[in-house]
């Protein structure tokens, strides 16, 4: 269609949907219909008529009923360019309880069924690295760090005299411009490295304790911080070519708009901090579609961190989710909003 192939022209930027199940049975379903070519359509309760109805058009939209290997099967492709060079970052996007995490990084508590993005990936990558272990050696390693109120902090620090309170003010990291000597845009966060999936599970579940840690004291913060698990892949080949490419995982702070009257102090800093980083990116990414000369990545912490991966020959996901009650009508049609925006 015209429509697919505007978007190869677009070429490296890519929007997928994810509606999550319903839990609640007698719920209204906002979600009124999926196509298979990345169309949905979206259901006003309050206008239940022709007019109460509107497209959204995306690379694709996976339904309730999508498997975690069915939304990895459509992300491969990209991961998998990673181990040629390619520089990629992948964003879940979507109000708090849409299903960012899951996608992800899957339920939590080591290995399950259901595992997603991230370990799935890791396991590809060291899959094809053993494929290819005759032509390039590739070492792999990986960083975690969280960004919350435009403060980035290290998740993979161990040191025993660091993981206890006060946490937060210790691993503070500074975001360096991306000719420091090691290539890296934040110099001093801890990086791993990594030969198994066991490797990744163990880095995970410290990654997960030291974001507990951190938010003692305060309520569900997870939600409230960007998560960025970085991937570095460093390749050597016979002729002693090198490369160095990033695969950026990134579970985003919810989306969700708070009620200015009804939140004050420290959660409507917090609150006024997520809306302008993800508005940011909202605004680098179609930047980036409309292949504008400025491209705004000085104006959060976030695109500043992931400049090295956003535009250029690099690739971007956007993974909107949505929950599909009739409760979140207001935040689902501002993600699909935001996603058709960039996308
Ligand atoms: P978010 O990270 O966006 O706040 P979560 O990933 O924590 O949302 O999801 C909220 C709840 O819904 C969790 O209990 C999660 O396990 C469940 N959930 C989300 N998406 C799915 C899905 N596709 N299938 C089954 N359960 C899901
Ligand atoms: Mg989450």
């Amino acid at each position: 269609t015209l429509y697919n192939m505007v978007q190869d022209l677009k070429g490296n930027i890519r929007v997928y949907c994810r509606i999550r199940p319903s839990f609640v049975a007698e719920a209204i379903n906002v979600i009124d219909f999926i196509g298979e070519d990345g169309s949905l359509v979206l259901l006003d309760p309050s206008n239940p008529h022709k007019k109460g109805r509107k497209m959204f058009n995306f690379n694709r939209v996976f339904g309730p009923t999508a498997t975690q290997d069915e939304v990895y099967k459509d992300t491969q492709p990209l991961i998998r360019s990673v181990m040629d060079g390619y520089n990629v970052c992948i964003f879940a996007y979507g109000q708090t309880g849409s299903g960012k995490t899951h996608t992800m990084s899957g339920p939590s508590g080591g290995l399950t069924r259901d595992m997603g993005i991230n370990y799935l990936a890791l396991n590809d990558l060291f899959r094809i690295s053993n494929g290819r272990k005759d032509i390039i050696s590739y070492e792999i390693q990986v960083q975690m760090v969280e960004i919350y109120n435009e403060q980035v902090r290290d998740l993979l620090a161990e040191d025993s005299s660091t993981v206890k309170y006060p946490f937060l003010d210790i691993h503070k990291l500074e975001i360096r411009s991306c000719t420091s000597d090691n290539g890296l845009s934040l110099p001093d966060a801890t990086v791993r490295s990594v030969k198994s999936t066991n490797d990744v599970l163990n880095l995970m579940k410290l990654g997960e304790v030291n974001r507990v840690v951190s938010s003692t004291g305060m309520n569900d913060r997870s939600s409230r911080s960007h998560c960025v698990l970085t991937v570095h892949v460093h390749g050597k080949d016979e002729s002693g070519g090198k490369f160095h490419s990033r695969l950026h995982l990134v579970d985003l702070a919810g989306s969700e708009r708070v009620d200015k009257s009804e939140v004050t102090g420290d959660r409507l800093k917090e609150a006024q901090y997520i809306n302008r980083s993800l508005s940011c990116l909202g605004d680098v990414i179609t930047a980036l579609a409309q292949k504008n000369s400025h491209i705004p990545y000085r104006n959060s912490k976030l695109t500043l961190l992931l400049q090295d991966s956003l535009g250029g020959h690099a690739k971007t996901l956007m993974l909107a989710h949505v929950s599909p009650e009739e409760d979140s009508f207001s935040e689902t049609i501002t993600t699909l909003k935001f996603a058709q925006r960039v996308s």
